[in-house]
């Protein structure tokens, strides 16, 4: 990335910043948080501290970084090294990206290409590019079923708060990434002294992943077949749907109890839910990638992802392109570009210039 490059990115974001301060959400608690950023074109600064949502303001416009991280822990010693910290307890939170769901979109706009001559192919990536034998890296597309797909997973994991653990839905705070998917924080302070056994616990307990195998609930199933949801948590979902699908289903009931849980598990990124020190992406701040903004959302059904985190402006910008797939934001499609000079609106241009796929022109 050239210096050009870096300095428009940096007004772009400066802008967002100074016009947005409101939609920053700093916590209340600000000076027992760690915070952390990313500026363009460097290394991540973290063990930070602010006194005040004031000071912490003002560091983040003056800085305008690439990316802004708070810690969902709070620390009696926020801005010492990690052991010296004092971990007073973390809020709960969830990540959810569409790249870990399995949607069948993927192949249309999953792709890998060569950092060096740019020639591009669909996955599985090469080991290496069979051109120019240079770098294949995996470029990993969006499109609204993906961000559809992901945006239910969220869903299930507030049906899953709310059901199995008693949280009250004003608690739970749901958020756009910024990217792919949807961030979740918890503020419900029986959470917060869990350590990272209990909360991979829940990460598990939402993936599904610890049930007893498929054979196992077939078995008992078999034994006593349920005409409708029965007990609580996941056997009353996988009772009620077995009890909604069974007649004329023609599979076996283990793959209909397969399919039980795999239409309503979460998702969830445990590295992410079971680290008690990390620094989580600030809410209101703009993803370094995109240029989107994580944003809250209030009507999950109603919430546009190609629309409301678009913050940064439409005002046009000249990119030369070496290579960039199609790609589509607030409804329109840009793109596939190959060594191009193009005129784009400058929230479409962020995604190819952070990615080092083109410079300002
Ligand atoms: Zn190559
Ligand atoms: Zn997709």
């Amino acid at each position: 990335m050239n210096d050009r490059t870096t300095g428009f990115l940096k007004q772009a974001y400066r802008e967002y910043y100074f016009r947005a301060q409101d939609s920053i959400e700093l916590p209340e608690d600000v000076g027992s948080r760690e915070f952390g950023y990313f500026p363009f074109g460097g290394g991540m600064v973290r063990h930070l501290s602010f006194r005040s949502k004031g000071d912490a303001l003002a560091e983040i416009l003056r800085q305008s970084p690439s990316s802004v991280y708070c810690s969902n822990a709070r620390y009696e010693f926020p801005a010492r090294p990690m052991d010296e910290k004092g971990w007073l307890g973390a809020e709960l939170i969830f990540d959810i990206d569409a790249t870990d769901i399995p949607t069948s979109c993927k192949k249309g706009h999953d792709l890998w290409y060569c950092e060096k001559c740019h020639a591009s192919g669909k996955l599985p990536r090469p080991a290496k590019c069979a051109k120019c034998g240079g770098p294949a890296v995996e470029y990993h597309g969006v499109c609204e079923e993906c961000l559809d797909a992901a945006k239910d997973h969220a869903v299930r994991v507030v049906g899953f708060l709310a059901d199995d653990f008693g949280v009250a839905p004003e608690a739970i705070r749901v958020y756009f990434s910024g990217n792919r998917g949807y961030h979740l924080h918890v503020f419900d302070a029986r959470f917060d002294p869990l350590d990272q056994q209990a909360r991979a616990e829940i990460s598990d307990y939402m993936r599904g992943s610890t049930l007893p195998p498929s054979q196992t609930i077939a078995a008992t199933l078999r034994r006593k077949m349920p005409a409708g949801p029965q007990g609580a948590g996941w056997t009353r979902r996988v009772t009620s749907y077995v009890a909604e699908h069974n007649q004329n289903y023609g599979g076996t009931l283990q793959r209909l109890v397969s399919e039980a849980v795999a239409s309503q598990r979460a998702m969830v990124d445990a590295s992410v839910t079971t680290d008690i020190h990390r620094v989580f992406r600030l809410a209101g701040t703009l993803h370094g990638d995109t240029g989107m903004a994580k944003a809250r959302v209030k009507a999950v059904a109603q919430f546009d992802p190609q629309e409301a985190p678009v913050v940064l402006s439409s005002r046009p910008v000249k990119v030369q392109v070496s290579f960039y797939p199609r790609f589509r934001l607030r409804h329109t499609d840009f793109g596939p570009f190959r060594s191009e000079t193009v005129e784009l609106p400058t929230f479409a241009a962020v995604s190819i210039l952070t990615r080092g796929l083109g410079e300002v022109a």
